[in-house]
């Protein structure tokens, strides 16, 4: 299991948005670069989002200018790059004249309109609402309208993960780093796997893990973390679709928190999120009553249909892990990103350490964090994600063109099963269709349409080990699965490791 000789420029601990996005970037400018998660690709904060590209409307009101300057320009930047999985949406916020003053919401938004650079996503507006078609209560009249982007959080680091990969990066799962020590100029970096422990050499290391990372500073590496970290506690509700449309709504509360409403998956609305102070392991995260009752109760406050417990169909919850910055109320607590360089003396190895972040800045905060180790690499190439395409984006035309496309070729097709393939795959769907014509030729059928050749290009390309990985991370199937389903598809993969492993012997 020894592998002492492999040196890597980039140790990067942790496979969440902001460990894939430095991988990708350090791989894509010649650096060789290695990344370890401990369990899935996406499996903590990175999933459990929101699920938005946006500019953050609410952080104005905390001056977070920087902040949503550059989260409003990486809108129509992630945009261009993920088409099949980030697409604009509208957002209508009902104004509540107790809450908020017409002209502060007016301000805000003519801040978001002009602050970041906007070409595709269109402007903000004042709406009325008819009591007839509005799925609002009666008594609520008017609002705002503006554009952000819906994402899907999960693929959106598996898509990072596969083109670091493609750029030359190690990335392995299911690989814990347990420790590392500086030695001779260099990172002696100490991980687990299922078949045991083994050592790799880094230049520099990066911890990007996420709700662990001052944790790993202080007891996996024996150092003192530069900055303290509060961990805010996030949960959303699944609830089957609230109203029609596919424009998501923005709930102003008492305490002067939003919450959303937001198309999901054509057929449910997703509700969050809380923001509470968390204090226990991030590993086991799960909404509390107290935050079902929130969501409920602000949900029914604004929507004419009624929901109960009753009405949940699933619940996720995350934790951010936020720089602190002493706030009181966990809402105000800075959702920017800091970076820590830890480098003494000339002959020590470099830390590089992220704290807080957004899904939606991940690519800045990847190019600046290469540019804080580029004096260690004066061969580096320049900052190059801006304009390339993640993987599924190449020669992608149109979402409904790809989907008739696809129709077309493989006979049995329902156009939903078209459209999530498309959503989920982009243009690189034809790689696991892998010359079939109808899809009774995709392998075993486990229902809601999941074929075996699917999961297989899953397990082969994808790192997706478990029924969870697949179901929660790449499909997204989930909800529709029952236990008996989820029994047939591990048994499946049970045969499909057996096979791997069998091959990789011979
Ligand atoms: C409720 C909620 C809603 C949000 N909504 C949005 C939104 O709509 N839009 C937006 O832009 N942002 C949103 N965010 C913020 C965004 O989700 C996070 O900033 C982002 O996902 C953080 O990514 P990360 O890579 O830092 O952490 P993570 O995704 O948690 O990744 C860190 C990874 O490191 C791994 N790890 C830790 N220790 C080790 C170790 N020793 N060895 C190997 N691996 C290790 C962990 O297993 C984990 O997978 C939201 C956050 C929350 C909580």
């Amino acid at each position: 299991m020894s592998d002492h000789q492999t040196l890597y420029d980039l140790v990067v601990i942790g496979g969440g948005i902001n460990g894939v996005g430095i991988a990708t970037d350090a791989a894509g400018r010649g650096l060789s670069v290695f990344l370890c998660e401990k369990d899935d690709l996406a499996s903590h904060t990175s999933s459990a989002s929101s699920k938005l590209i946006h500019g953050g409307l609410r952080y104005l009101e905390h001056k977070e200018f920087r902040l949503v300057r550059e989260a409003l320009a990486e809108r129509e930047v992630l945009l261009a790059k993920a088409p099949h999985i980030i697409r604009p949406m509208r957002f209508i916020m009902p104004h509540q004249p107790h809450l908020r003053p017409a002209w502060l919401i007016r301000t805000g938004l003519f801040f978001y309109d002009h602050l970041g650079k906007r070409e595709k996503l269109a402007g903000s507006n004042h709406i009325r609402f008819h009591p007839i078609d509005s799925p609002l209560k009666d008594d609520i009249t008017h609002g705002f309208e503006y554009s952000d982007c819906a994402v899907d959080d999960a693929r959106l680091v598996v898509l990072n993960a596969i083109q670091a990969q493609e750029m030359g990066a190690k990335v392995v799962t299911r690989t814990r780093c347990l420790s590392a020590q500086r030695q001779n100029g260099l990172w002696r970096v100490e991980l687990e796997n299922a078949q045991g422990i083994y050592q790799i050499k880094a230049k520099v290391l990066v911890n990007a893990a996420g709700p662990w990372v001052a944790q790993f500073i202080q007891q996996d590496l024996q150092l003192k973390s530069p900055y303290g970290v509060r961990l805010i506690q996030g949960s959303h509700l699944i609830v089957p679709q609230l109203y029609e449309g596919n424009k998501a709504y923005i709930m102003q509360n008492n305490d002067q928190r939003i919450v959303f409403a937001i198309p999901y998956l054509g057929k449910y609305t997703l509700i969050g999120t809380t923001d509470n102070e968390y204090l226990g392991n991030p590993n086991h995260v799960e909404i509390t009553e107290k935050e079902i009752d929130y969501l409920l109760d602000i949900s029914n406050k604004y929507f004419k249909t009624q929901l109960t417990s009753a009405h949940i169909v699933a619940t996720f919850s995350g934790v951010r892990s936020l720089c602190d910055d002493e706030s009181d109320n966990p809402s105000a607590v800075t959702r920017d990103y800091t970076l820590a360089l830890n480098h003494e003396f000339e002959d020590e190895a470099p830390l590089l350490s992220v704290f807080g972040g957004k899904l939606t800045t991940y690519r800045k905060l990847a190019e600046s964090a290469l540019d804080l180790l580029s004096p260690f690499f004066v061969e580096m190439k320049k900052s190059w994600t801006e304009k390339a395409l993640l993987p599924g984006a190449e020669n992608l035309n149109s979402i409904e063109e790809l989907v008739a496309q696809l129709q077309d070729k493989l006979s049995g097709i329902s156009h939903e099963l078209a459209t999530r393939w498309v959503h989920a795959y982009g243009t690189r769907l034809w790689l696991f269709l892998n010359q079939a014509t109808s899809v009774h030729e995709l392998g075993q059928d486990f229902g809601h349409g999941l074929y075996a050749q699917e999961v297989d290009y899953l397990v082969e390309h994808e790192w997706a080990v478990s029924t969870d990985d697949i179901l929660k991370r790449r499909t997204k199937l989930y909800l529709e699965f029952s236990e008996n389903d989820v029994f047939t598809l591990d048994n499946y993969l049970i045969e499909v490791h057996e096979r791997r492993l069998q091959r990789d012997v011979a």
